[in-house]
C-alpha cells in the first residue's frame, strides 16, 4: 500500500467526487429519518495543503484552488454550496484581511477528505462508518474523529466492509467506494464489490470512483456494470486533458447507483461548468449518462471508440 492521498487532495478528481458526495448527503437530509454513510476507503479526513507532500505535486491548485479562485455562475452556486461552504469553514481562521477562504500565503490551507466532508454535513441523528487500511492513515483518521460518538473509524479492508457492514441498521444511506487503483484488476474488483454490496443493501445509494487514463478499460467496465441488472445506475465523467503522451490521470469518473431523482439534472448543470473551470487543454470533456434506468443512453459508450 504505497498510495497516500495527501499528494492528490483537492485535485480535480476530488472536486468532482466531493461535489457529488455533498449533493448525495444533502439529498439524504431531506427526510428526518437517520441515515448512515459507509466510507470504505476513507483516507486521513483532513489535508494540510501547505504540507510538503501537497505542495510537491500542487495538484489542488488545478482543482479546488481554481474552483474557488473566481465567483461561480448563479446556476452552479447553490449546487456547490454544501461542498464549498464546508471547505470555506475549514479555512475561516486565517484572518479577515485574507478573506474567508484563504491561508496565510493567500492560498487554501485545509481541505476536507470524504469522511470529514460527510461529517460536516451530517445531522445529530446521522452516522458515519469509515474504513482505512493504511496503519498511519488509520491512526490519523482515528485521532481526527476521537470522541465523536456519531462516527466509527475502523482499521479494516474496505472491500470486506461491503459485506460485513451492510445493510446498515438505519436501512437508509450512502456507500462511497473510493479505492486507490494502485493494483491491476481494480475495475473488476469495483464491479464485483458493487454486486456484493447491492445484494445486501439494494435500497442504498452507492457512489464508486474510478480513474480515466490512457488505456483504461472504460467501455468494458461500463458493460460489466450494466450486466449487473441494477435498475438505476448513473455515470458521470470529467476529463481535463488529452491522454496522449501521459500515463497519469487525465480524467475522473463516478458510478452512482440509486441516485436521487434530481442528480442527473444537477450534473447536467455542474459538469459543463466544471469542465470549463478545470480544463487543462482543449481535449477536456464531460458527460452524465444513464448506464441503466431512466432515459438510458444506448449510445453511451460510442464516444469511447
Ligand atoms: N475517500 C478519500 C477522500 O475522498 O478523501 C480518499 C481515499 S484514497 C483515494 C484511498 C484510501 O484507501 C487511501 O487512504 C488508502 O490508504 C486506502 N486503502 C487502500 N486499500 C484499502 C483497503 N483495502 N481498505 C481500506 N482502505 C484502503
Amino acid at each position: 500500500m504505497n498510495y497516500r492521498h495527501i499528494y492528490h487532495a483537492g485535485n480535480f478528481a476530488d472536486v468532482l467526487k466531493h461535489a457529488v458526495l455533498a449533493r448525495l448527503v444533502t439529498y439524504l437530509k431531506q427526510k428526518d429519518k437517520a441515515f448512515r454513510v459507509l466510507d470504505t476507503h476513507a483516507g486521513i479526513g483532513l489535508y494540510d495543503l501547505s504540507s510538503e507532500e501537497a505542495q510537491k505535486t500542487g495538484e489542488w491548485r488545478d482543482g479546488i484552488g481554481r474552483l474557488m479562485a473566481d465567483p461561480l455562475p448563479a446556476a452552479v452556486q447553490p449546487l456547490l454550496a454544501p461542498y464549498l461552504d464546508a471547505v470555506a469553514a475549514l479555512n475561516s481562521d486565517h484572518g479577515p484581511e485574507r478573506g474567508p477562504d484563504r491561508g496565510p500565503d493567500g492560498s487554501l490551507a485545509r481541505y476536507p477528505g470524504s469522511p470529514k466532508l460527510t461529517r460536516m454535513l451530517m445531522r445529530p441523528q446521522d452516522r458515519l462508518s469509515a474504513m482505512e487500511l493504511h496503519p498511519d492513515d488509520y491512526e490519523t483518521l482515528h485521532r481526527l474523529f476521537d470522541g465523536d460518538y456519531q462516527s466509527r473509524i475502523t482499521e479494516l479492508d474496505g472491500w470486506l466492509a461491503l459485506g460485513a457492514h451492510l445493510p446498515p441498521k438505519e436501512k437508509r444511506g450512502l456507500v462511497l467506494v473510493d479505492p486507490p487503483f494502485e493494483e491491476a484488476g481494480e475495475y473488476e474488483r469495483l464491479e464485483k464489490g458493487l454486486a456484493k454490496a447491492y445484494r445486501r443493501f439494494p435500497g442504498g445509494t452507492f457512489c464508486l470512483w474510478y480513474p480515466l487514463k490512457q488505456g483504461a478499460p472504460i467501455a468494458a467496465f461500463h458493460e460489466s456494470l450494466t450486466a449487473l441488472n441494477i435498475p438505476k445506475m448513473l455515470c458521470c465523467e470529467l476529463t481535463v486533458k488529452s491522454d496522449r503522451g501521459t500515463t497519469g490521470l487525465t480524467g475522473t469518473g463516478l458510478i452512482i447507483v440509486n441516485p436521487p431523482f434530481t442528480l442527473k439534472g444537477e450534473l447536467d448543470v455542474l459538469l459543463p461548468f466544471l469542465k470549463d473551470r478545470l480544463k487543462q487543454d482543449r481535449f477536456a470533456s464531460a458527460r452524465a449518462i444513464w448506464l441503466r434506468g431512466e432515459d438510458r443512453d444506448v449510445a453511451a459508450d460510442d464516444d469511447d471508440a
